[in-house]
């Protein structure tokens, strides 16, 4: 855990959110600043940089997000409709927490391409 990181105080449970799952290896909350119906981020528990710091032995962790994902967007009504999962990766990219996350956003048409 790195003391600064919002992300992980979210994972000690210092921070309230709004949990939509949890379990040994990840946590999905509500987005703070909703930017469609349905907006999610899904999070490793163990503080990981970002996608780009991700290894092979990351892969199994990576694979169980993803399932957590689509789960939580047939849970959410979202899976028949269509979703979009999202990471932003550095600066340009737009990343503002510096721990990975997956953003599941439906519930509305979403433009492409990203801004
Ligand atoms: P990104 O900009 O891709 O790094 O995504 C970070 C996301 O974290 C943004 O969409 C923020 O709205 C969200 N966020 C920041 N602080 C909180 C918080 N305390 N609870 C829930 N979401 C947050
Ligand atoms: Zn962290």
């Amino acid at each position: 855990m790195s003391e600064s990181c919002l992300f992980c105080r979210i994972v000690a449970k210092e921070i309230p959110v709004t949990y939509a799952y949890e379990d040994e290896q990840v946590v999905a909350f509500d987005d703070i600043n909703q930017q469609a119906p349905i907006h999610i981020l899904v999070i490793p528990k163990r503080h990981i940089r970002g996608a780009g710091a991700l290894t092979a032995q990351d892969n199994d962790l990576v694979g169980h997000i993803f399932q957590v994902v689509n789960q939580l967007a047939v849970k959410n009504g979202v899976a028949a409709t269509g979703y979009r999962i999202v990471t932003n990766n550095g600066d340009a990219a737009g990343q503002s927490v510096d721990h990975l996350h997956f953003h599941l956003l439906g519930g509305r048409d979403l433009g492409w391409p990203p801004g």
